[in-house]
C-alpha cells in the first residue's frame, strides 16, 4: 500500500500541501482531481521523494520515503538509498521526458541495466515486450522524434513498467496530447489497471476516471476536499467546491 500521512510543504510562506492523509492499496486506482495549483502535482513529487515534506511522511509498502525512523524522529535517507526507491516507483509525466538520442527500444532499456537489475541482453528483451505491451512492437529503433506524442507517452509507460514498480504515478499523462491521440494512451492505462498494477493519476478526464479509478480524490488549496468512489465524486458531490469544479471540467 501507498500511505501519505499527514504531509504539509510550503514554499516559504505558500502552503502548497496542507495536511494530506491518503492510502492507496495495492492493486486500487487512484484518481486525483482539482484546480490548477491545487497541489496534484506536488503530491506525486512528495510520493516520489522528488520533493520533501516540511512535516509527515510517505511510505509505500512499509517503507518510509525519503527518510527513515530515528527515535521520534524523521532523519533523511542517503541519496544512494532514496534513488533506489525511486527506481521502484514509477512515474509518468505529462511530456514524456523520453532520452531523444536514444532509440525507443533503450530508452525502456536504459533503466534496468543502469540500476545493474539486468544486463543489457535481458533489459532489451524485457523492453520488446513491454513496447509489444503498448502497442509499439514495430517502432522499437525509432527515435523520440520520430514518433506522436501518443505513441511517445506510451514509450514512457513501457519505460516506466520496465523497473517492475510497485505503484506508477501518472501527472496528467494526456494533457499535452492532441485529441484524437489521448484515447490510444489511456487504453493502455486502462489495461494496467485491468491488470492489478496499482495506479495514482492526476488527470482532468472525468470520463476516464469515472470508467478506470476505484477512488476520486479531489484537491484544493492543498487539501483532500472529499474522496470516495467515482459514482460518488463524480456524480454526487458533497462540497461545493467539487460541484463547481466539476462544472467547469465536464
Ligand atoms: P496544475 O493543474 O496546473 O498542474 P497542480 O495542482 O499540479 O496544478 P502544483 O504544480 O502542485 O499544482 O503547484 C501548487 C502550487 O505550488 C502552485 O501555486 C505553484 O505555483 C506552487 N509551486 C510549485 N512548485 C513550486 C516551487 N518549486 N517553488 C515555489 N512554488 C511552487
Ligand atoms: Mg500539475
Amino acid at each position: 500500500a501507498l500511505e501519505v500521512h499527514d504531509v504539509h510543504k510550503w514554499y516559504g510562506t505558500h502552503r502548497v500541501l496542507d495536511g494530506i492523509d491518503l492510502t492507496v492499496r495495492p492493486g486500487e486506482v487512484t484518481a486525483i482531481l482539482g484546480p490548477s495549483g491545487s497541489g496534484k502535482s506536488t503530491l506525486l513529487r512528495v510520493i516520489n521523494h522528488l520533493e520533501k515534506p516540511e512535516i509527515g511522511y510517505v511510505s509505500v509498502g512499509g517503507e518510509l520515503i525519503g527518510v527513515k525512523r530515528n527515535g521520534g524522529r524523521l532523519k533523511e535517507l542517503s541519496e544512494r538509498t532514496i534513488l533506489t526507491q525511486r527506481s521502484r516507483i514509477g512515474f509518468v509525466f505529462q511530456n514524456f521526458n523520453l532520452f531523444p538520442h536514444l532509440t525507443v527500444l533503450d530508452n525502456v532499456a536504459a533503466a534496468p541495466v543502469a540500476t545493474g537489475r539486468l544486463n543489457k541482453p535481458e533489459a532489451r528483451e524485457l523492453a520488446r515486450e513491454l513496447l509489444t505491451r503498448v502497442g509499439l512492437g514495430d517502432r522499437t529503433g525509432a527515435y523520440p522524434r520520430q514518433l506522436s506524442g501518443g505513441q511517445q507517452q506510451r514509450v514512457a509507460i513501457a519505460r516506466a513498467l520496465a523497473l517492475r514498480p510497485g505503484i506508477i504515478l501518472f501527472d496528467e499523462p494526456t494533457s499535452a496530447l492532441d485529441p484524437e491521440l489521448v484515447g490510444e494512451v489511456l487504453s493502455v492505462i486502462k489495461d494496467l489497471a485491468t491488470s492489478g498494477t496499482t495506479l495514482v493519476i492526476v488527470t482532468h478526464e472525468i470520463g476516464f476516471a469515472r470508467e478506470v479509478a476505484d477512488r476520486v480524490v479531489f484537491i484544493d488549496g492543498g487539501r483532500i476536499v472529499e474522496q470516495g468512489p467515482p459514482s460518488q465524486v463524480l456524480d454526487k458531490p458533497r462540497h461545493e467546491r467539487t460541484r463547481d469544479f466539476l462544472s467547469k471540467v465536464l
